[in-house]
């Protein structure tokens, strides 16, 4: 008999993004609250990749899909080393817009602590067969995707190896043997600025003024802390190029280098 017995994670959650909203207090951190987006027709989909400064370090690895982003925690982040398996455990699915969220969560609040974009681009099924194969790969719990992003590129799959007693998946996150894999770049060891904004963690975690605490229900304060968040942006618009600068060229240089081994 062909037994179907797949997502029975995916029918436990009573509607998407509830447990997202679940964790988080809006009053107190100023992360977005959770709406389901527009999946995408047309449009390419969309992946982040957030470092991530909590009780552990790790890097929050998100894919765009049916419009939300579906999220796993890698505590050692992904490698371009095909022979190396990364740890990637399934968490709460996010909404779309956490893709521009860079900052700092209250200590406290689930998640406390700093939050750098540390890549964003698009990314499509390996195979070409659209959205029905990245579902389909999904629910398999056997993900091959094509990344584009500013540091990370090629292909890359994501292996579910077991659920723990919580129901919560672990996978594997490898990269593919292709042109693009290269076993001698240490991409979490060599990029260590924001993709956005250039930023190191540090120069996150002290920029006091964009810190997205709150609870600022008015929406004076609001416009204060905006205001005062543009101020800070412009103050350090040069040291950013700099950064960014520095961040082009060793991306360009890894980028070489990978051309180079090919
Ligand atoms: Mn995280």
């Amino acid at each position: 008999m062909a037994t179907k017995k797949r997502s029975s994670a995916a029918r436990r959650k009573p509607k998407p993004l509830a447990e997202y909203n679940r964790k988080r207090d809006f009053t107190r951190t100023a992360e977005p609250s959770g709406r389901v987006g527009k999946a995408a027709a047309k449009r390419a989909l969309h992946f982040v990749i957030q470092k991530h400064a909590a009780s552990h370090l790790h890097y929050d690895f998100r894919l765009e899909l049916d419009g939300v982003m579906k999220s796993w925690a890698v505590p050692k982040g992904p490698s371009y080393d095909p022979a190396v398996r990364r740890l990637a455990m399934e968490v709460e699915d996010h909404p779309i817009e956490y893709n521009t969220f860079e900052g700092t969560i209250p200590k406290g609040q689930y998640g406390g602590g700093t939050v750098m974009l540390w890549d964003r681009g698009t990314y499509e099924a390996e195979d070409g067969g659209g959205v029905e194969s990245l579902r389909d790969g999904y629910e398999r719990g056997d993900l091959k995707i094509l990344l584009h992003g500013k540091r990370l590129e090629g292909g890359w799959v994501l292996v579910r190896m077991r659920r723990d007693d919580s129901g919560r998946a672990q996978w594997l996150l490898i990269k593919h043997r292709d042109d693009t894999a290269d076993p001698s770049f240490d991409v979490t060891d060599d990029v260590t600025t924001s993709v956005a904004s250039g930023r190191t963690m540090e120069q996150i975690a002290t920029r006091k003024g964009r810190v997205w605490n709150s609870n600022r229900n008015e929406s004076a304060k609001k416009r204060s802390a905006t205001t005062k968040a543009k101020k800070t942006a412009k103050r350090s618009a040069a040291k950013r190029s700099t950064a960014k600068r520095t961040a082009k060229k060793s991306t360009r240089k890894s980028v070489r280098k990978r051309a180079k081994s090919a």
